[in-house]
């Protein structure tokens, strides 16, 4: 068995990553619902995450733990921070961290206690194949997004990134706390609510963790603007296409 996990954040885009999926069975663990099946040939587990660090610990650990799941990979939606990070670009994250862990001043601030480490790295050769994923979609906009949507949200030319994902237990919606993060952690590219505790349970069971995060807002006052409407009609179609794209173009066995 060489099974890989697809954890979606959000319901539109599970839909969507079911939707590749000719023969998807569920099993209930964990009062979550797995959907088991095949993608292009591979043996998958799809499945959302749940939003906050608690509920995504937990679907890692029972994706791990009781599917036996071999790779996991991640796509969501996140709050831009970077100051080039435009709504519809594209985050390949390379490493991840906590921005709202404290344990100051027994440990350094932000270090996770018992690891020695703030900073979590992402998988290097799943990462790559992600971003080859990522960039064959961005490449063919036309064929993803549905009609209107890059007038509808004002999309330039979206752009992939590669770098620092930030995530804590809030949903990041004002500008004066946008701006303290990006103050605080000035290479942090995005902030989002699950990435790091992914990170943290796959490096304890060391297996490989990739993710992507399409930015659907900035993280300020604007933030809960469209957020559905962008969920739908961008956001689930880049995750649709950069799964597809992922499981066509990759090695992976
Ligand atoms: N309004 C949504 C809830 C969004 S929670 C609903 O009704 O379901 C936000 C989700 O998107 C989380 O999974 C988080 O990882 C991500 N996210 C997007 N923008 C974010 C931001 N600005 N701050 C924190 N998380 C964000």
């Amino acid at each position: 068995m060489n099974r890989t996990a697809i954890v979606s954040a959000m319901h539109e885009e599970l839909a969507t990553v079911l939707g590749l999926m000719p023969d998807e069975q569920k099993s209930v663990v964990a009062k979550r619902e797995f959907w088991l099946g095949h993608l292009h040939g591979h043996e998958v587990v799809a499945v959302l995450s749940g939003i906050g660090k608690v509920a995504a610990a937990t679907t890692a650990t029972v994706l791990i733990e009781h599917f036996g799941v071999r790779r996991i990979l991640f796509t969501g939606v996140a709050g831009g921070l970077g100051a080039d990070v435009r709504v519809g670009d594209v985050i390949v994250a390379s490493q991840f961290m906590q921005h709202d862990l404290d344990v100051s001043p027994l440990f350094p601030r932000y270090e996770v206690p018992g690891y020695g480490i703030a900073v979590f790295d992402a998988d290097p050769g799943l990462t790559a194949a992600l971003g080859r994923a990522v960039q064959a979609t961005l490449a063919d906009l036309p064929h993803v997004l549905l009609p209107g949507a890059v007038e509808t949200f004002g999309l330039h030319a979206p752009r992939p990134h590669h770098g620092l994902l930030i995530s804590g237990d809030r949903f990041v919606a004002t500008t004066s706390e946008c701006r303290v993060l990006q103050q605080a952690l000035p290479k942090a590219l995005a902030v989002e609510m699950e990435g790091a505790p992914f990170a943290q349970v796959c490096r304890d069971y060391g297996i490989p963790f990739a993710a992507v995060r399409t930015v659907s807002d900035r993280a300020d006052d604007a933030a809960h603007v469209d957020f559905l409407a962008f969920l739908r009609q961008v956001a689930s179609r880049y995750s649709w296409r950069i799964i597809d794209n992922f499981f066509r173009l990759s090695q992976i066995r």
